[in-house]
């Protein structure tokens, strides 16, 4: 029996995201380099390619099956209270433990990789600065 007609994504067909892999999912299985700064089974951290604060790192699920943080909150809020504790963690390890916590959800807002992601910002912000 044939699942799904070859060449279509069945997750496309549930109105997610195609399976063609992110630029995160290729990081995560090292197709492309990256400066990872901690991981474990369902997390990846990196330093974003073009920082906007003295510390951005991006806090990344692996699947790539949730486009966005209203998608991961529905479907896994489990995976995202991991991703808020790594975010902590992160801060406390390259900063003084305090920092700002930005998902950009839409093109309109900001979003350009469709993988859901936090920037986890830190080490010295503009006051009343609300750059991601
Ligand atoms: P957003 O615009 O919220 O979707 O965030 C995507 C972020 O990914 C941007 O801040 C980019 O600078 C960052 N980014 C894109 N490609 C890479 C890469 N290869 N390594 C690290 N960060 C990246």
């Amino acid at each position: 029996m044939i699942a799904h007609a070859p060449g279509i994504d069945p997750a496309y067909t549930k109105g997610m995201s195609s399976s063609a892999p992110s630029i995160f999912s290729k990081i995560v299985s090292r197709e492309i380099p990256a400066d990872i700064v901690m991981e474990n089974d369902r997390l990846i951290a990196l330093r974003d390619i073009a920082p906007k604060a003295p510390v951005h790192l991006l806090v990344v699920p692996k699947t790539q099956q949730y486009a966005n943080v209203a998608e991961l909150a529905a479907d896994d809020p489990q995976l995202l209270a991991e991703l808020v504790a790594m975010a902590q963690e992160l801060a406390s390890e390259h900063a003084n433990g305090e920092f700002r916590l930005v998902f950009n959800s839409g093109e309109t807002a900001g979003q350009t990789v469709f993988h859901v992601h936090a920037h986890v910002l830190t080490g010295g912000l503009d006051e009343g600065s609300l750059a991601g």
